[in-house]
């Protein structure tokens, strides 16, 4: 078992993000029926593709996939310029069982930590488990630290063993 670590939350670089994707997502008609890819899309994210309620209007041209399409966002941690998100984002949409996915555009803001997600979750937590699920990772808060295995992506100089073999 991996050694655990702790930083103080304030030293490291952790920024809150929140950021938002337009992205279509394809269903493959091999696997999914009309009714089976609409649950699906909906079970994961807010908007529902059935404005037009139509099957043919979700059907690619080649009629071998039913193309669903919205837009949603998702807190996630990364340092203070955010460059890794878009990757983080769509690590975390291929662990949710999604594998073919269309982004039409990304948007990002920076998130305070003291605020709470739609849930009544304080974000960080909701951040951390998302960042945990898309890199899988085992991060977690505790009072003012932050406790794992690995901060590589949150501080200069990160103390486990992993990292020290790289430097
Ligand atoms: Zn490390």
């Amino acid at each position: 078992m991996s050694q655990e670590y702790r930083i103080k939350l304030n030293e490291s670089n952790l920024v809150i993000w929140k950021v938002t994707c337009e992205f279509g997502v394809f269903y493959d008609k091999k696997k999914y029926s009309f009714e089976n890819a609409i649950e699906h899309f909906i079970s994961f994210y807010d908007s529902n593709p059935l404005e037009e309620n139509e099957e043919e209007a979700l059907t690619d041209e080649n009629d071998s996939y039913y193309l669903t399409s919205g837009e949603n966002c998702w807190y996630m941690c990364d340092d203070q310029y955010g460059y890794n998100l878009e990757i983080k984002i769509l690590d975390l949409i291929r662990s949710e069982g999604i594998d073919d996915i269309e982004v039409d555009g990304w948007g990002k803001e920076e998130i305070d930590f003291s605020e709470e997600d739609e849930d009544g979750n304080k974000v960080i937590l909701t951040a951390l488990s998302n960042y945990n699920e898309a890199t899988d990772n085992n991060l977690k808060v505790e009072g003012d630290f932050l406790i794992g295995n690995c901060f590589n992506d949150f501080v200069e100089e990160c103390p486990c063993n992993d990292c020290l073999k790289v430097r």
